[in-house]
């Protein structure tokens, strides 16, 4: 059984000085690499992550192709150096399921009716992992996807929800995902309101389901904004290239 440790003070802050309701700083930022067809880099507290997005292209192998629509393939990894733990290069288990449940998310909000026989390519590099790294990716993602300039009903900001000390916190950090009772990650989009991801390790009550669902609604609009303030800040610049007479990308 986990050892156990304290996790909200007699103020009732956490462990990082947080409120239970307090996301980690964001900061997100679309455009970022020049060979993809979208990208965005992402810095939730402590983790960093990078997205590339290739497509709509050819779906290869052939065999994978659905005449009907785009499929959407995700490649989550973690570098080798991402962790203070050893981290085993390659794929195993854990790279798999994020992959998927990422891919599942996003074909909720990609128009992929729009591109039969096609693939949109997905890589997530997670370059520094502190907890919450499939909610980075999957709200990066959704970013990156924009970028590539890819049709979508809306964005995906994801968020875990937790429980530690008997208490409900937004965005477990890494002692709270080791030690606290419960993980739920979420993903909203945040325009209908429609919950695309959700996963849960643990236990909670009904009522806790309920309202870290809320809570989780809440973190996912505030997230929403950073996401369409960084595309905002991405078409920014290129207007300005423009006025220059340069080329846009
Ligand atoms: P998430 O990153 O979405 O919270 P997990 O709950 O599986 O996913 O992992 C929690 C954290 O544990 C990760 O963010 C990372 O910091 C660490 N971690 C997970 N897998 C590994 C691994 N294979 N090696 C080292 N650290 C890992």
């Amino acid at each position: 059984m986990a050892e156990k440790i304290k996790l909200i003070n007699d103020d009732g802050l956490r462990t990082d000085g947080r409120k239970p309701d307090e996301l980690r700083p964001i900061r997100i930022e679309a455009g970022v690499l020049a060979n993809a067809d979208g990208s965005a880099y992402l810095e939730w507290g402590a983790n960093k992550v990078l997205v590339a997005v290739y497509g709509p292209r050819e779906a290869q192998p052939k065999y994978l192709q659905d005449p009907m629509k785009a499929i959407v393939q995700v490649n989550y990894n973690m570098a080798a150096f991402s962790s203070e733990e050893r981290v085993r290069p390659g794929p195993n288990r854990r790279a798999t399921e994020i992959s998927k449940i990422t891919a599942e998310a996003l074909e909720n909000v990609i128009i992929t009716n729009n591109f039969p026989r096609a693939s949109i390519d997905v890589f997530i590099e997670v370059l520094e992992a502190d907890a919450g790294t499939r909610c980075a990716g999957l709200t990066a993602a959704a970013v990156a996807v924009a970028d590539a300039g890819i049709p979508m009903t809306d964005l995906v900001a994801a968020c875990a929800v937790g429980k530690a000390d008997g208490q409900l916190l937004l965005d477990l950090g890494k002692k709270e995902d080791n030690f606290g009772e419960a993980d739920m990650p979420i993903g909203i989009a945040p325009r209908t309101g429609d919950i695309v991801l959700l996963q849960m390790d643990g236990d909670m009550t009904q009522e806790e389901m309920r309202k870290a669902l809320r809570m989780g609604m809440d973190a996912s609009r505030k997230i929403h904004e950073l996401q369409t303030d960084a595309l905002r800040r991405r078409y920014a610049v290129n207007f300005a290239d423009m006025d220059d007479g340069e080329a846009v990308q």
